[in-house]
This record gives C-alpha cells, structure tokens and sequence, in this order.
C-alpha cells in the first residue's frame, strides 16, 4: 500500500508498507539496486557476473576475452547506439570505463588500456547494446598493436586463421568467470 503524507516542514513523503519497503522521500538517495541479473542485448547477465555498477551503467566481465582483463562496460538501459544514449548516460558510461580501466590496468600489472565501442553491425558490434571493451595492454601482447582490434572483431574462425587466439576465445564457464567477477568486485567496493 502507498500513502502520501506531508512532513512538517511541508515535503511530501512517500510511504510504502507492503513487505516492509523502506519509506523516503524524494530528497532522499535512491536506493541501489539489487538485481538477479542485468541484461546485455538478448543476454541475461547473472549478478555474479557484474562487478561493478551504478544507477546507469554496469561493467561485467566478458564470455570470450581477447587478453586478460578484456571487460564490457554497458548502460543498464538496452540502447543499441551510442547515438541513442542520453547525456547522463554517456557521462556516467564513461566516468564507469575510467574507473575500471584504472583499477585493472593496475591489477594486471599492465602499462596502457584501449578503450572502444563498437557502435552498429557495419562497425563490427555483435551484440545490440552499447558497451566500451576495455582491454589492459602489455608490452609485446600482440605482436601489432592493431590487430587487437582485428581480435576484437573477427568471427572465430577468421581469428583462428589469422591470429592462432583459439585457446583464448573459447567460451568461458559461469563459474570461472564469477570467480573473475569477485576478483574484481573488491577493487571497486
Ligand atoms: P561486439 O562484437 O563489439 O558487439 O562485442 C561483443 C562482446 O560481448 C564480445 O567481447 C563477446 O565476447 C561479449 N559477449 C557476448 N555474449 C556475452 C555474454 N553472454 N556474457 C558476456 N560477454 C558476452
């Protein structure tokens, strides 16, 4: 049940007493979130597979990385392009990938980061939801730099032929990659 009471210094306050929801008011900070799982596109992301997020964006790590430490920052809203994301959204996404991209390039002991967005098919994005692929970069880990973008994007079995990252791509079990999750969750709680 919902009611609507006034408090004295006037503020409308908005009570909910079904299964002991907490009443605030509108000046008060939203509560986070707690999800059971986010969404990614057509994917459902379980929880343990996000380590990190906002009222507007998520990171989470990813099914096939390229290197280690290859993860996805998305916006909770499903937008496909970038185009369609609000100002909010954008700042918020990036102020995300920033966060993150510094937390794991320290954590992989590397030296740079690449950051990037894949935004429309013809670009090469798979899965219609934004996201920034945030990449921590070493010395030598590929052997030109560009065809991490190559990685990236090719199918698998371009990559196979090209690249010889089989191993790396192959599709990731649930329980590795919420171990991943965890690993990263304490760098960012
Ligand atoms: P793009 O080709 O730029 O759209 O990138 C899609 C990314 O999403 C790739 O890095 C995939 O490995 C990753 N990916 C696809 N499905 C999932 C999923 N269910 N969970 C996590 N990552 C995923």
């Amino acid at each position: 049940m919902v009611k609507l009471l006034t408090s004295p210094s006037g503020k409308r306050l908005i009570t909910y007493s079904y299964r002991g929801l907490r009443s605030f008011n509108k000046h008060q900070p939203r509560p986070k979130m707690a999800l059971d799982h986010y969404t990614f596109g057509p994917h459902k992301i379980r929880s343990k597979e996000v380590f990190y997020s906002t009222h507007l964006s998520f990171a989470m790590v990813n099914l096939r990385p390229v290197l280690p430490g290859h993860v996805l920052i998305c916006p909770r809203r499903e937008v496909k392009r970038f185009a369609d994301l609000t100002a909010d959204e954008i700042s918020d996404l990036w102020l995300t990938a920033q966060k993150v991209g510094s937390g794991l390039e320290c954590h992989h002991k590397a030296s740079s980061l690449t950051f990037t967005i894949q935004d429309g098919p013809q670009a090469g994005q798979t899965v219609p939801h934004v996201h920034i692929h945030i990449l921590p970069r070493k010395v030598g880990d590929f052997e030109k730099n560009d065809e991490i973008y190559d990685a990236i994007d090719a199918s698998e079995k371009e990559l196979k032929k090209k690249l010889d990252l089989d191993e790396e791509r192959k599709d990731r079990s649930p329980e590795e990659m919420a171990q991943e999750a965890d690993e990263y969750k304490v760098l960012f709680s």
